[in-house]
């Protein structure tokens, strides 16, 4: 396991920590209200619970059955599971299982699949992954599509409307705030449309995470700045 003993965990945790209460200070925001995301993809289930035993209960995963196979594999006790990669019809069914939180809906048609098989009783919190880059082949919704993905979340009993994730350009601290702003203003008026709250703004990542709270990211979604770099 190397670079995943709790250990290390422990003291990169209490780094990033650190980092999203002095970015929320700077912002007169409760660091409280900023829920970190361990991004675990691409690492071994092995690493799931030891981010839980470091204190981190949620964890990222991209792929749904990558997830599938860590959720059923490792004994992590109390996780909460967040699917925060692009989502496909065929997997729509595994993913209504395998989920707890659900960041990345970009179109109405895998709003349905996915509320067509999750068990109604729990809703699942949901959020409407926007594409403010224009990146070729970046995934996520059109900000002008959001608001009809939102209202057929909507129309899901077993989904339950949370707020909007993004993806910020690389690279660029200016860049990424200005996408995080834009999400931040198309929550809000998302909020004005459609008469209810939006609270979740799923933005920031280990490049851009203080910039994301600046901006009012309320979860922030961390792999390599806590877990050390992917394999391959
Ligand atoms: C991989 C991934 C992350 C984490 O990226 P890091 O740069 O390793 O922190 C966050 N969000 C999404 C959507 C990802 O795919």
């Amino acid at each position: 396991m190397g670079a995943f003993e709790p250990a290390g965990i422990a003291e990169r945790l209490e780094r990033i920590r650190g980092r999203i209460r002095d970015a929320a200070a700077r912002a007169g925001r409760d660091p409280s209200g900023v829920c970190l995301v361990a991004v675990t993809k691409g690492l071994p289930a092995a690493v799931v619970p030891a981010v839980v035993a470091a204190g981190v209960a949620d964890i990222g995963e991209n792929r749904v059955q990558e997830a599938a196979a860590k959720r059923d594999g490792v004994g992590a006790a109390g996780a909460r599971w967040h699917l925060i990669g692009h989502l496909q019809t065929n997997k729509a069914a595994l993913a209504a299982r395998t989920f707890d939180v659900v960041h990345s809906l970009d179109s109405t048609r895998i709003v349905e699949a996915i509320g067509r098989h999750r068990e109604p009783g729990a809703p699942l919190p949901s959020l409407v992954e926007v594409d403010l880059t224009g990146i070729e082949a970046r995934t996520g919704a059109a900000a002008g599509d959001a608001e009809a993905i939102a209202r057929a979340v909507q129309e899901q009993p077993a989904l339950e409307l949370r707020g909007l994730m993004t993806v910020a350009p690389p690279g660029d601290d200016e860049a990424a705030r200005r996408c995080f702003r834009e999400l931040r203003g198309l929550r809000d008026r998302l909020e004005q449309a459609l008469g209810i709250a939006l609270p979740e703004l799923s933005m920031g990542m280990s490049a851009d995470f203080e910039i994301a709270v600046e901006e009012g990211a309320t979860i922030v979604r961390i792999g390599t700045a806590l877990l050390g770099p992917r394999p391959g």
